[in-house]
């Protein structure tokens, strides 16, 4: 691939501070959001937009607020109260006081336009808000208004300003004149700021200025990097209209029109990105082609209790006929809690086995590697293939012993961590690589992985289903088998969510099913109670529960700090049915596996994500049996206990995450809710690395955006590989510049 013409500077790099309006002390303010060059301000788009057309004037909102709403026939009823609803006033500060005094002070903002004004009261922050307001600046005030006596005040209402002379705004003296741009439409942009920006004059009508500015003088050097023919297949315009639409816009049609362009060009630079990847793993790079005849597999699948469910039987064939192809095999295996991926993952296993290779199973954490390997030598019992767990916490003889079992080629599948690929370890003959990998790893990662070995088959398994447009990004360059239905003699577990006072019942129930034979998990957020935050702890319960509780009951104690053979031994104990209920943290999320367990008891409910409660619940409904999961939240109903985190969201986003799991047992539907609630930043519970950061694209709202996008990146990588064509050629240098980790990948080494 060819690198754009270096030597022509690009004046969409030029710093901010050279523009027009931004001096030193706004670039600095800038640079700290992350916006230093021309382009980054073009990209810094609204975070929403204020409709003028759906603004009220003063009078009417007296109107409504003494009548009802005019629009409506009849005046608001109790359940409709216009208290519930938002609304937005324009128009220009009349004047600004502070009255009373010390922590009894408020700000008193009069606002007013042609037709009366209305009074914005501040009781908190208000050496802060005194600051932010000019006599005679136009602001939009936006909230829910209150009688007070018989002044129509809004409290603490939203406010942007919308022109005038705030602070800051004429210091770094631009000559732009300030309105040009600025009021013609009836969308106004309300910018992402923050009080460093606002002190440099920075709010939403400091941004429109300057960016206005940039679009004026930079527009000419907008360069178009999307083919002609797909703008016009895909009705988009042209960059530096939809940048200007986006910032300015003065038609919903003309925002939703920029929006598309910006969105469609973010996501289809990505997957161009992924398909130029996947061309180089699929077709650039030869793989090994295994014979597929194995007799261990055979053998395997003799000695099973079970038979494979048709999907099963699906993804093996298509995993088996990638092995069997000289291309590389790189392949997502997605399924439900309990869909069966570990047993499809260990059939492909030996057939590289059998073929003379080694293969590598590389799980999340040291606690489930140990667990896997367990399963899987249980899985082998009586097969005769040498399995190897190498993790950390071994004493070195041993691991020594393991390392050179690895060497010789004699380990023929090891199980462990990411450690696996890390300096010491040298594989003899690896040929078979398994991701059990819980999203911990993303593209970049997987790409430096497949490079080590000599081009090693990878599979890699999530184990809680995500939702697509995840998967389309952070799997992007796989293909994917979906394994979709559970083994058929499962029973729906049901969910019920119950509140601390009802804790007896849960009690009672658990006594009956323990009495009928069948066994329990009571799981808690913390091992030690901490003075901290006020959340159970399993240690502590462990021992209420065995004496208070349940004396005549069996109960073991698990958790993370154990020691690995006391671990080992709680487990086996409860695998034998010589534990009835088993108190744990998390520990328990993946991998443990007891038929006769059919109850969930999940305390705390409230403080666990949506995946982790899915993961958890996954641990009952593994037999014939019918399975319970009950969710025991906080003290109440109304008060979910959530210390630590602010506002009364999080407490609704609780009740939303209980809800959920108690209406589905679908973990896509689940993933997809949690999606929403989360945000895509936050879905993997920590930012994870191999998430790319898109500017104006959401991965949460813009599905069908980004399944076109990644359509016609396939597509046209299909047809002009090298992006050779000269139609193509801003598009090569677009990756090579803006995808800078990605392009080194790219360019095969
Ligand atoms: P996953 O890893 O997808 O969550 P597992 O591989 O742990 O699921 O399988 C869950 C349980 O179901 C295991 O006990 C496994 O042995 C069993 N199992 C797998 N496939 C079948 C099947 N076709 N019929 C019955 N049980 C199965
Ligand atoms: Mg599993």
């Amino acid at each position: 691939m060819k690198e754009a013409t270096p030597h022509i500077p690009d004046p969409l790099s030029t710093q901010v501070q050279f523009l027009k309006g931004i001096g030193p002390s706004r670039s600095a303010a800038l640079a700290k959001h992350g916006i230093e060059t021309v382009e980054d301000l073009l990209y810094y788009v609204p975070r929403r937009y204020l409709d003028r057309t759906a603004a009220i004037t003063v009078a009417q909102l007296r109107q409504i607020f003494t009548h009802g709403d005019p629009q409506k026939d009849q005046p608001y009823s109790e359940g409709d109260m216009p208290m519930t609803r938002l609304y937005t006033v324009i128009g220009d500060v009349l004047s600004f006081r502070v009255v009373g005094f010390r922590s009894r002070s408020r700000l008193v903002v009069v606002v007013g336009d042609s037709t009366g004004s209305i009074q914005c009261v501040w009781f908190g922050g208000v050496g802060y808000w005194k600051t932010r307001f000019e006599v005679g600046e136009v602001i939009a005030v936006s909230g829910r208004p209150t009688w007070y006596g018989k002044v129509l005040q809004f409290v603490h209402p939203d406010v942007d300003r919308i022109a005038g002379h705030g602070p800051g705004d004429e210091k770094e003296g631009n000559g732009v004149e300030p309105s040009a741009t600025i009021n013609t439409g009836s969308l106004v942009s309300l910018y992402p700021s923050s009080s460093d920006l606002e002190r440099v004059g920075l709010d939403s009508a400091g941004f429109r200025r300057i960016i206005g500015a940039a679009l004026r003088s930079h527009a000419p050097f907008l360069r178009e990097v999307l083919p002609r023919t797909l703008l016009k297949d895909r009705k988009l315009e042209p960059l530096a209209d939809a940048l200007r639409h986006v910032h300015f816009p003065r038609t919903k049609e003309e925002l939703d029109a920029g929006l598309l362009r910006l969105k469609y060009e973010e996501f289809f630079s990505f997957q161009l990105m992924l398909a130029l990847e996947r061309r180089r793993t699929r077709d650039l790079t030869k793989g090994i082609s295994f014979s597929i005849k194995s007799k261990l597999a055979r053998q395997l699948v003799d000695s099973l209790p079970f038979k494979f469910t048709r999907a099963q039987v699906g993804v093996i064939n298509e995993i088996t006929a990638d092995m069997q192809s000289s291309r590389p095999l790189n392949r997502l295996l997605q399924g439900d809690v309990g869909s069966g991926k570990t047993i499809v993952a260990l059939v492909a296993m030996l057939i590289a086995v059998e073929n003379g290779y080694q293969a590598a199973f590389m799980a999340p954490t040291e606690i489930l590697a140990e667990q896997h390997y367990r399963t899987l030598t249980s899985f082998l019992r009586g097969i005769d293939v040498n399995v190897r767990l190498l993790v950390g916490g071994q004493r070195s003889r041993l691991r020594r012993d393991v390392l050179a079992d690895v060497q010789r080629g004699s380990a023929q599948i090891v199980v462990g961590t990411h450690a696996l690929f890390e300096g010491v370890v040298e594989f003899a003959r690896l040929g078979f690589i398994v991701i059990d990998e819980q999203h911990r790893f993303g593209v970049m990662q997987r790409t430096l992985l497949r490079r080590k070995g000599e081009c090693p088959d990878v599979l890699v398994m999530t184990a809680t289903p995500i939702p697509r447009t995840l998967s389309l990004t952070l799997y992007g360059e796989l293909d994917v088998s979906t394994i979709d239905e559970l083994p058929e003699n499962r029973k729906p577990i049901q969910t019920i969510v119950k509140y601390e006072q009802e804790k007896e019942w849960v009690y009672q129930f658990t006594r009956e099913q323990i009495r009928s034979g069948r066994q329990a998990y009571f799981v808690y957020p913390l091992i030690d109670e901490s003075d901290k935050v006020d959340l159970k702890a399993a240690t502590v319960h462990f021992e209420y529960l065995q004496k208070e509780v349940f004396p005549e009951l069996r109960l073991g104690l698990l958790h993370g700090r154990l020691p690995a053979e006391e671990k080992e031994g709680v487990m086996d104990r409860f695998t034998r049915r010589e534990i009835d209920i088993l108190v744990a943290t998390t520990v328990i999320e993946v991998g443990i596996d007891v038929p006769g367990a059919v109850l969930m008891v999940i305390e705390n409910a409230e403080r666990f994500g949506l995946s982790q409660l899915h993961q958890l619940r996954g641990r009952v409904g593994r037999g014939s049996d019918q399975s319970y999961c009950i969710l025991l939240a906080g003290s109440g109903r109304d008060q979910l206990n959530i210390p630590g985190q602010e506002g009364p969201d999080e407490a609704w986003i609780a009740e939303r995450r209980l809800a959920t799991m108690a209406a589905t047992t679908d973990g896509f539907k689940i993933a997809e809710v949690d999606l929403q609630l989360r945000g895509p930043g936050d879905f993997f519970g920590t930012r994870q690395s191999g998430m790319p950061a898109f500017r104006v694209a959401s991965l949460v709202t813009d599905l069908h955006i980004l399944e076109q996008a990644r359509k016609d990146a396939f597509r046209l990588v299909t047809h002009d590989p090298d992006l050779a064509l000269p139609e193509h050629r801003p598009l090569a240098g677009h990756v090579a510049a803006h995808l800078r980790d990605a392009s080194s990948l790219i360019r095969t080494g």
